[in-house]
């Protein structure tokens, strides 16, 4: 007998799972999803008019993204059989999993980070190895090592600099990873743009390392949903029958391409971002607050007395919306906020100083 209509054909895997989102409330400074506080070049912007007029709408887009693909290829000195575009860099992520997971599959992460990746684990039946990190979120290499021989995981994501911590991993940690760990290496660098090396000259067609990249965060296009990652040419070969046919719809393909021509001034607002999150970590700081050194753009912070969801919730009051970051294990009372501008952040400063000065 089944008890609900429509009970029978429901995964109970998936039943218990609740979808992964950020919560939105509607507040004026929003600081919880570490997006770019800055709007696209407005020359990129003028030239979308055109962009979609010059798509054939009857007929389906390329469906190898070709010229977008050498175009990123171009940028990164490599070859468009090397780059994989999707819609965000979740979609690459969970073409992967499709690719390397699934049944009797495994993949590891070091946690606290980002959590897409157990989600979409779950979500393709993928089992879950998860390493700890230490207590101030850096990742021991013998834990590390541990890790690798005792499941010998098909898939190993590293997130660089991670999200929520903002911490930036040293070189020597990921090329130690890479040696030991047995599958696919997936470092992913939705942040790179602030830290200070990148993995992508690191990837090679006899290798098995791949790293994802976004145009949401530093370039400004969270809306347009396109993320890409560059890979080894056999594993191209293996997430174009993971992704479906076109996936990628030509206007976000030709609106990327057009983009592109302005990544060096999305890239130029970098340091002014950086500027912004020291100047909030060390006011932050001065309150008293427990605050993690970011190689991002957000911070991830503990405020004292009141407790996070107390905080969190004083400072939607105040129209100031962060991550509540409290109730993922080994975040015990962490808030994360995304840089804003200098205005929001000057917002997010007042109400926290406010919060804390009521408690
Ligand atoms: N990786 C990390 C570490 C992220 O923080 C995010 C966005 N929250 C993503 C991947 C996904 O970004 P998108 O799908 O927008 O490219």
């Amino acid at each position: 007998m089944r008890d609900t209509p429509g009970a029978y054909p429901r995964r109970p895997d998936l039943t218990a799972m609740e979808g992964y989102h950020s919560p939105q409330v509607d507040v004026d400074v929003r600081l919880n999803t570490n997006e770019s506080p800055f709007a696209p070049p407005a020359e990129w912007t003028a030239r979308l008019g055109d962009i979609a007029r010059s798509v054939r709408w009857n007929r389906y887009p390329d469906r190898e993204a070709r010229e977008l693909r050498s175009a990123i290829a171009a940028r990164h000195g490599t070859f468009a059989d090397n780059v994989v575009v999707a819609n965000g860099s979740n979609e690459v992520i969970q073409a992967i999993l499709l690719a390397y997971g699934g049944q009797g599959r495994s993949m590891a992460v070091f946690e606290p980070t980002y959590q897409m990746y157990s989600q979409i684990a779950r979500v393709t039946g993928t089992g879950i190895v998860a390493g700890q990190r230490r207590d101030d979120f850096t990742i021991d290499a013998s834990e590390m090592r541990r890790v690798m021989t005792e499941y010998a995981p098909d898939v190993t994501f590293l997130c660089n600099p991670n999200n929520p911590t903002g911490l930036v991993e040293p070189e020597a940690l990921v090329r130690e990873l890479m040696d030991a760990a047995p599958g696919v290496v997936v470092v992913d660098e939705a942040y790179a743009e602030f830290a200070e090396w990148s993995a992508v000259p690191w990837v090679a067609d006899e290798g098995r390392l791949a790293v994802t990249r976004t145009f949401s965060k530093t370039l400004s296009l969270a809306a347009l949903r396109v993320g890409y990652a560059v890979v080894p040419d056999w594993m191209a070969r293996d997430l174009a029958v993971t992704l479906l046919p076109y996936h990628l719809d030509a206007f976000s393909q030709a609106a990327t391409l057009a983009a592109l021509d302005y990544v060096d001034e999305m890239e130029a607002r970098v340091a002014l971002v950086r500027a912004e999150r020291d100047r909030i970590s060390t006011a932050m700081t001065g309150l008293g607050i427990t605050v993690w050194e970011s190689g991002a753009n957000f911070v991830l912070f503990r405020p004292a007395g009141p407790g996070a969801s107390t905080v969190w919730s004083g400072l939607v009051e105040r129209g100031v919306l962060v991550r509540d970051c409290s109730g993922w294990r080994g975040l015990e009372g962490c808030l994360r906020v995304t840089v804003g501008t200098p205005e929001e952040n000057d917002a997010f400063l007042t109400a926290l100083g406010d919060v804390l000065a009521r408690a």
